[in-house]
């Protein structure tokens, strides 16, 4: 069974008892994201996927020895993201209640998530091979961050499920075994594995570098970040850019959106010596 009929058979099994309606995941922040989003799936049941596979994956890196190695890099990592999180709260005020989590994975390849409901992991080989300064990992997980708060795995389950309705209720009512696995294979799956649209992408970008800014990380890391992924991708296309597509316009949207939300990082920078900074 291809991926994406198994995500259509179990996005509309589950669309068959929630219905399909039109949310805003969001308040649109000081850089103006305002687009409204079709659900077909709930947040609870992909969230409660998503924790599933997050407990399954981060209990297979540990086995392999490869959760968490480096306690400086972890400490380095949980700090920025211990600061971005409390920004959430100006896109939504639930986000900060959210069971955020992240891990360092030991893992040769450039890349990093975030699944449905705040649960993230960075791999050394985004760290390493990208030399990443702090702004610039708050940068990547700022943009990850961003993709949870849009529920963007979600949506993009429901576009599957609402434009393959057909053979999803026919999937549906031959049966899917145990629907709970089957959904967290599905939540890991699209999360690490599906492309995101150009339009998801440019509301992660700009909700990502308005978190860092306002956490006191350079919002221009954002470009240097890009730039990097760009120069590496001759060589040895790192994972990341094969599930957020780069596009022409990104670096101007970036450095347009940098400078529109560069008081409030001048604003955080300013009062950061208290908090710590
Ligand atoms: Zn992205």
């Amino acid at each position: 069974m291809s991926r994406y009929f198994l995500i259509a058979t179990v996005a509309s099994a589950t669309l068959l008892s929630s219905g399909c309606e039109t949310v805003d995941t969001t308040k649109s922040g000081a850089v103006g994201v305002e687009r409204h989003q079709r659900m077909a799936v709930s947040s609870e049941e992909v969230n409660a996927g998503a924790q599933k596979a997050y407990g399954q994956m981060m209990a297979e890196a540990q086995k392999k020895g490869a959760l968490d190695r480096d306690p400086a890099q972890v400490a380095r990592i949980k700090n920025i993201v211990s600061r971005l999180v409390p920004q959430t709260r100006a896109f939504r005020e639930d986000a900060t209640k959210w069971p955020w989590e992240v891990h360092v994975i030991s893992l040769d390849e450039v890349n990093a998530w975030c699944m449905p409901g705040g649960k993230m992991a960075i791999y050394t080989g985004l760290i390493q091979k990208l030399n990443a300064t702090d702004d610039e990992l708050a940068a990547v997980m700022g943009h990850e961050i961003a993709h949870a708060l849009r529920e963007h795995v979600r949506e993009q389950m429901s576009q599957q499920a609402i434009t393959q309705m057909g053979i999803g209720i026919a999937g549906a009512l031959f049966g899917i075994g145990d629907l709970g696995q089957s959904l967290a294979g599905l939540v890991a799956d699209v999360t690490l594995s599906k492309p995101k649209s150009r339009g998801m992408e440019t509301e992660a970008d700009r909700i990502g570098i308005e978190l860092a800014a306002r956490a006191g990380y350079n919002p221009q890391a954002a470009i240097s970040l890009w730039q990097k992924m760009e120069k590496l991708a001759g060589s040895q296309p790192p994972k990341w850019l094969s599930t957020h597509p780069p596009h022409a316009d990104r670096i101007s949207d970036l450095q347009a959106y940098s400078a529109k939300v560069m008081p409030l990082y001048q604003a955080a920078a300013k009062g950061g010596a208290s908090a710590g900074k």
